[in-house]
């Protein structure tokens, strides 16, 4: 089936096979999701009926592996068929992905596939450009509840699936913007991307699901299935199930204390490195079947353009697997070598970074101190045969610098996302660079060996998210005594100064820490941000346009830009900062907050009306943004509305005078005096406005005359007249 499709593809006759349309895709990522915490992989007190199902009605993949324990780095891959050295993204934050890949979503956008994604964490926001070549990318994680620290922005699976089936609805109905009917008179296919983030720290599952699961880890691997199951359902109700492919997929594992790590990112054993692996293709593909492997989210993208009978999937790092899928003897693919690396140790911790390759079942790590397993007999990876097998290491350390060599060979361009010369000479100048020779030096040090540090770190951070910053602070000054490249470390650090009121020395070990890694956009924008908090405009300047550089979709940074510009007095420039900020983050609260305020203070009423209003559909609970609508809607002539924004500012902020004092204002200039004594009343016992503007404020006018607005004062202790 797959080679008719082909031909006619070819032909551009865009018919399908006895008379089939071209089939849609469907690619689930389950974030941190181990192969073997899912009933279809034998997990017993397993609560994923959804996914069972899934593997029941088509080929699951018994060996499969990821390439990073990292998402964005892992996603690229999955995106590009291309390995981590190779399409260049090694990290979360600070990478990323090449306009010059040519991703998934690019090469069926290409051939005709109606595309979009939609992702619940902000590690896979658009700003890290894995949206290339979606039409839409849902990355709207703006909510009223402020993340953790150090937690990651999200959202949960029922809501992202619930985005996602109100999406398939619409395109089933042929209403999604800007979608075309093929000139053969069919629909669209459509290629779906959906993430969910919910098996990720913290673990946070309601209680009801809980109750249901082992453990916590357990219950959002099921509030992720129950994602997965909102979307299968959708597919079954729109009659579009047997014409959809579906796979599903993790970035990968969780090590739950494995080797002495908790969570993931550092270490490269199955424990992260494992992922479950589905395909369901009614029709083309066996229903029920297990294969054993061995596969790679790196063939995820030659596959699918495989299974569709597109071309490009030889020029990738990864294999077709079709033939494997088919239940086909692919004796070809049992050889093969499968890597995964690591580079959080060293770009993150300042230790070395992690490597590996497998083969059938060996498995080597490169590290200062290597490892080699048997993984046939022991999948725990806790007999290290390094020593005892010094052929079988060798062969396998060279087939990795052939695959590390290759990859070099053939690299995407890296993101200019380096330092410019000035600002590396003036680190430099200041002697926050060590010199290349030092650098070198510390990073040797085997994460396996560092791991006490790791874990004080998570202490220190633990104590930083309760606020005792004094502790914390004292627990980093003892690990980067040890490590002083630790940038994590430096970075927490730099906080707990900030946060007992030591910005200069904060300033210092931010610039310590981008001197140690200069790909850290993060810490230029937060260097932006305190200097234009201190009033230096020019350093504000250039530390936000360097964060912009080296991640062009920052849009903490972009808005700060427009603030600078707004202080500056440049309202022109401020304005198009912001409206840059909202076009790459169009949920972006503070964007839209600031945007009205400039409007505001314009007196353009109407558009800064609509931009609180946008702030106030993500964060309801927006004091500043309820008093401004407020404003602006009075001045609209709209008292109506202003009196129901200052009445939620005054529900939302007992404390507050505000509120009430606008409502007396409005109520006086429409000549309601007793309701605007009434609400002076309510202003004057929540400490409220001093004498001078109540003498001066013209909207009293009408109150001032009255003998009753004396009697109040008086009472709250105000001489008057
Ligand atoms: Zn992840």
């Amino acid at each position: 089936v797959p080679n008719c499709t082909r031909v006619l593809v070819l032909l551009g006759l865009l018919l399908g096979c006895g008379g089939d349309s071209r089939p849609n895709v469907l690619l689930i990522t389950l974030d941190t999701t181990r192969a073997d915490r899912l009933g279809a992989y034998g997990y017993v007190p397993a609560k994923t009926p959804h996914l069972d199902r899934l593997a029941a009605e088509g080929v699951r993949v018994k060996d499969a592996t990821s390439v990073a324990p990292i998402t964005l780095p892992s996603h690229a891959t999955i995106f590009t068929g291309l390995l981590p050295p190779t399409h260049g993204v090694r990290d979360n934050g600070s990478y990323a992905l090449g306009q010059d890949a040519v991703t998934l979503a690019e090469r069926l956008r290409d051939s005709g596939w109606r595309t979009q994604a939609f992702v619940s964490a902000l590690v896979l926001h658009r700003r890290y450009q894995l949206d290339q070549g979606f039409a839409g990318y849902d990355d709207d994680l703006w909510s009223a509840d402020e993340p953790k620290l150090f937690m990651i922005r999200d959202r949960p699976a029922p809501e992202t699936a619930g985005r996602a089936v109100a999406w398939l609805e619409e395109w089933a109905a042929g209403s999604v913007r800007g979608s075309a009917v093929a000139a053969s008179g069919e629909r669209e296919p459509f290629f779906l991307w959906v993430h969910f983030f919910d098996p990720h720290q913290p673990w946070s599952a309601p209680a009801e699901v809980r109750a249901l699961a082992p453990t916590g880890y357990d219950a959002e691997i099921t509030m992720a299935d129950r994602g997965v199951g909102l979307l299968l359902d959708a597919l079954d109700r729109l009659g579009v199930a047997r014409d959809t492919l579906v796979v599903v997929t993790a970035d990968h594992g969780e090590s739950l204390g494995e080797h002495g790590e908790k969570t993931h990112a550092i270490f490269v054993y199955d424990a992260t490195i494992r992922v479950p692996l589905l395909w369901r293709f009614p029709g083309r593909l066996p229903r029920g079947l297990a294969v054993d492997g061995p596969a790679s989210t790196v063939d995820l993208l030659p596959t699918i353009l495989g299974l569709l009978g597109l071309p490009g999937g030889e020029t990738t790092e990864g294999r077709d697997l079709g033939p494997l899928l088919a239940g086909e003897p692919t004796p070809a693919l049992l050889g093969r070598p499968r890597y995964a690396e690591s580079l959080l140790a060293e770009v993150g911790f300042g230790m070395a970074p992690l490597f590996s390759v497998r083969e059938g079942p060996w498995k080597l790590i490169q590290a200062p101190r290597p490892e080699l397993y048997d993984l046939g007999r022991d999948p725990g990876e806790l007999e290290n045969r390094f020593a005892g097998e010094p052929r079988r290491a060798r062969r396998l350390q060279r087939t990795l610098d052939d695959l590390l060599a290759s990859s070099a060979a053939r690299a995407l361009a890296p993101q200019a996302n380096a330092l410019d010369r000035e600002t590396l000479e003036m680190l430099q100048a200041l002697g926050y660079l060590a010199p290349a020779e030092q650098r070198l030096g510390v990073s040797g040090m085997d994460p396996k060996d560092g791991l006490p540090l790791y874990n004080q770190l998570e202490e220190a951070r633990h104590l930083a998210q309760q606020g005792k910053w004094n502790e914390a602070e004292r627990l980093l000054r003892e690990l980067l005594a040890v490590l002083p490249q630790n940038v994590s470390a430096r970075n927490i650090l730099a906080l707990a100064l900030l946060r007992q009121g030591r910005g200069e020395e904060a300033r210092d070990e931010y610039l310590r820490s981008l001197a140690d890694d200069p790909k850290q956009a993060r810490v230029a924008a937060l260097l932006g941000a305190q200097a234009l908090g201190e009033g230096d405009y020019g350093e504000a300047r250039r530390w936000l346009r360097k964060a912009i550089e080296i991640t062009p979709g920052f849009v903490e940074a972009i808005a700060n830009l427009g603030i600078l510009a707004a202080l500056e007095g440049d309202v022109v420039a401020a304005e198009q900062w912001y409206q840059q900020a909202l076009e790459l983050d169009p949920g972006y609260p503070r964007g839209w907050r600031r945007l009205g305020d400039l409007h505001f203070e314009r007196g353009d009423w109407s558009a800064a009306l609509a931009a609180y209003e946008r702030v106030l559909e993500r964060t309801p609970e927006d004091f500043g943004a309820l008093l401004q609508a407020g404003a602006s809607a009075r001045r609209l002539g709209q008292p109506e509305q202003a009196m129901e924004r200052l009445r939620q500012a005054a529900d939302l902020r007992p404390d507050s005078w505000l509120p009430p004092y606008n409502q007396a204002c409005l109520l006086a200039v429409s000549g309601q005096t007793e309701a605007a004594l009434a609400a002076l009343e309510m202003a004057l016992a929540r400490e409220g406005p001093g004498r001078s503007l109540l003498a001066t404020d013209p909207d009293l006018e009408a109150l001032r005359r009255l003998p009753t607005f004396a009697e109040l004062l008086g009472r709250h202790g105000i001489p008057w007249p």
